[in-house]
């Protein structure tokens, strides 16, 4: 898939006030300072597209990114979608006011946003399981929404470790569920991990 256009439209605070469902659409969200943004900005080629890190205070958004994409750089067969980054959990300071809020936004956004197809949850690859990551996931598990796992920043340890990382994971993933979603394993400094993760993208888009 090339994308040829991407454009931020707009921030919301709720499901409710989100751009008309009429187009599929793609989130990623993960803990803060996993990634998330430069993944985002890797994926659209635009380093200025997604702000990284906002400060914890700040007010939680849902922020869409329209994105037109061809099969291949020159073809014409033109598809628009919608990429939404998802405000990060697990910051250090975060009252339990706030973190109820994003709760209740990101279970409202999760469970009603109708042309969501699929959940990118990013994951630290340096890091071992670490229980907000499988909470959140098994969380989408019981909610049946479809996720893909995205391990992050894979080029910052070596390869071994990541390995075990992501074995661990899938792992702990394991006493619970019997089947595990897909899991991609990406680094915004190399590039790694973009063709597969639009991939699975252009494959649901022609569903
Ligand atoms: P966000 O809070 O999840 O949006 O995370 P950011 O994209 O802002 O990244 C947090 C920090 O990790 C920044 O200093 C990034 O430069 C760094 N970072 C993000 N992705 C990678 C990666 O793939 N490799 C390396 N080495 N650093 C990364």
């Amino acid at each position: 898939m090339h994308i040829s256009k991407a454009v931020y439209l707009i921030s919301s605070p709720e499901v409710d006030k989100c751009p008309k469902a009429d187009r599929p659409e793609y989130a990623f969200i993960g803990r803060s300072n996993v990634g998330k943004s430069s993944l985002i900005n890797m994926l659209c080629k635009n380093q200025k597209l997604a702000k990284t890190s906002g400060s914890p205070g700040k007010t939680q958004l849902i922020n869409h990114f329209e994105i037109t994409s061809t099969s291949k750089e020159g073809m014409k067969d033109f598809s628009q979608w919608y990429l939404v980054d998802l405000p990060g959990y697990g910051f250090a300071k975060v009252s339990l006011n706030q973190r109820r809020q994003w709760e209740k936004m990101i279970e409202n956004y999760l469970r009603k946003r109708e042309n969501l197809v699929m959940v990118f949850v990013l994951i630290d690859s340096r890091h071992e399981p670490q229980e907000l990551d499988l909470e959140f996931v098994n969380q989408l598990g019981e909610w049946e929404i479809p996720f893909t796992m995205v391990f992050t920043k894979s080029d910052k340890e070596n390869q071994r470790t990541v390995a075990k990382n992501i074995r661990s994971f899938l792992d702990a993933m394991r006493e619970t569920w019997q089947f595990l979603p897909a899991h991609v394993v990406t680094s915004a400094i190399k590039q790694t991990g973009r063709d597969k993760i639009l991939n699975i993208i252009s494959e649901l888009n022609q569903q």
